[in-house]
């Protein structure tokens, strides 16, 4: 392994400088193991739980590599500060939204960093400014614009273990911020790439990245490699395992992920580009995800006009909605139905929008449908085999489960269909596909 100071690019861009840096020849005094390692919130989630991840960092430093380290909040402690604020405020303001929920990190940030001082080993904790995080200025999801690390690498020079809170930086308005739910991963991705550490360790409460959520598929296998595409679509329709904007930064950066588990230390999943042979190797679908995390809106009776969709969906963008998928049936008397899938969370802002544009653009009405899920089958080597699509709708029959819309991507082929009817069809088609298998 090996180590350099390198320039700090964002999340948004400016990789050239880490890239010429990275070809610039080493010499021998700066080769060292760098191994970052991130601890999920049930990682963390009691006095016994902190212990014993102190003593995998412990053991990891005393066995020759540096340490960085990012923890999430305790167990389930940010959905426990998000009812908090709503139990004192119909509306909380953002600002003080981020300066509540960065709490969270920064106590396990400071019971790690004691625990691991107990065994013998020095180690300091940050908080994400302190970290030198600087992102833009959106509260509650900003964006990493560029990681600056000076007190990490001096804490590392100083043989400490550095402990950064997850999940948090510091705005170019210098506010405090959250990056966003899950995205202590994305921190320790951003810190990895930024130190020059050849592997990310995302611990977690599972062993690695499975066929399905072994939650709900008991028979889901863990898999020992899964390409950076094949991780982003899973994260992307709700493989939860990994923060979706993590693996994009992975993605941009050539940063290797190892996914593993704080419980049982086994090795885990190696998410990384997939060499040319294993991609000729590729097994026709390496996994089925699920999410029910959005809705569905119906505009009916939309005018089939050049400029309709660009005049609704602007505006839906401007209103900050993340809307996913789109459908739009064919046109009958020279009108059409558009549906799209958005975040539960974007619903509220797309009424707002409906209410406004929906006239201005001579639509009939709208519905939006709260109970539905999506299943999606992933795997680069659907590409080459005709089919998979075919045999994904038959299951789905077969489970007499409707589809309600659907949408392909090279290596994905994703349906909506009712939330109920959601595990169900994960699992029928995990076994179809017999996935289960090695
Ligand atoms: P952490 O708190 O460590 O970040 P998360 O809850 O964010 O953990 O992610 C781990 C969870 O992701 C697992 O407990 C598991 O239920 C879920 N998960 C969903 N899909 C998958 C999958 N394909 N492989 C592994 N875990 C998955
Ligand atoms: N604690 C934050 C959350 O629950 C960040 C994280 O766990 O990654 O979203
Ligand atoms: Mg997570």
């Amino acid at each position: 392994m090996r180590r350099e100071a390198l320039a700090a690019p964002g999340e948004a861009g400016a990789g050239e400088n880490a890239s010429k840096c990275r070809n610039r020849p080493l010499v021998a005094s700066e080769i060292v193991a760098l191994v970052v390692q991130k601890y999920g919130g049930t990682s963390v989630g009691d006095p016994e739980r902190i212990k014993a991840v102190a003593d995998h960092i412990a053991r990891t430093r005393r066995a020759g590599d540096d340490v960085v380290v990012t923890v999430s909040a305790m167990g389930k402690s940010t959905d426990d500060l998000i009812r908090l604020a709503q139990e004192v405020s119909h509306t909380p303001n953002v600002r003080e939204m981020d300066m509540l929920l960065t709490a969270g990190e920064r106590i396990s940030m400071a019971l790690v960093s004691m625990a691991v001082n107990d065994l013998g080993v020095p180690a300091v904790s940050f908080t994400g400014s302190q970290a030198g995080i600087v992102t833009d200025t959106q509260h509650g999801r900003a964006r990493i614009v560029e990681v600056k690390g000076d007190r990490i690498r001096e804490a590392v020079a100083d043989g400490k273990v550095a402990i950064v809170a997850g999940f948090q930086g510091v705005s170019t308005a210098k506010e405090i911020v959250t990056l966003g739910r899950g995205a202590s991963d994305l921190t320790a991705l951003a810190l990895a790439h930024v130190l020059g550490a050849d592997a990310c360790e995302i611990y977690t409460d599972v062993e690695g990245v499975y066929t399905a959520d072994p939650r709900i598929v008991p028979n889901a296998r863990k898999l020992a490699r899964v390409s950076l595409d094949e991780m982003l679509e899973m994260a992307a329709t709700g493989g939860r395992v990994l923060m979706l904007r993590s693996v994009e930064f992975a993605r941009k950066y050539g940063v290797r992920i190892h996914v593993r588990s704080s419980f049982t230390w086994a090795p885990g999943t190696w998410v990384e580009e997939a060499s040319e042979m294993e991609s000729m190797e590729q097994a026709i679908i390496s996994g089925v995800t699920h999410d029910t995390s959005e809705a569905k809106v119906t505009i009916e009776q939309v005018p089939d006009q050049p400029g309709v969709a660009g005049k609704l969906f602007r505006a839906l963008a401007d209103a900050g909605c993340n809307v996913d998928m789109i459908v739009q049936n064919v046109s009958t008397e020279g009108h059409t139905d558009i549906s799209f899938t958005l975040p539960k969370d974007d619903l509220s802002s797309a009424h707002e929008v409906m209410q406004r544009v929906l006239g201005a653009v001579g639509a009939k009405q709208y519905r939006s449908d709260l109970d539905v899920g999506r299943v999606s089958l992933i795997g680069a080597g659907m590409k080459s085999h005709p089919g998979v699509a075919a045999t994904m709708f038959e299951t789905l029959a077969r489970e007499g489960i409707n589809i309600e819309m659907i949408s392909t991507s090279t290596i994905r082929i994703s349906c909506v269909v009712a939330e109920a009817d959601v595990e169900r069809a994960v699992q029928a088609l995990h076994d179809e596909f017999k996935l289960g298998q090695v």
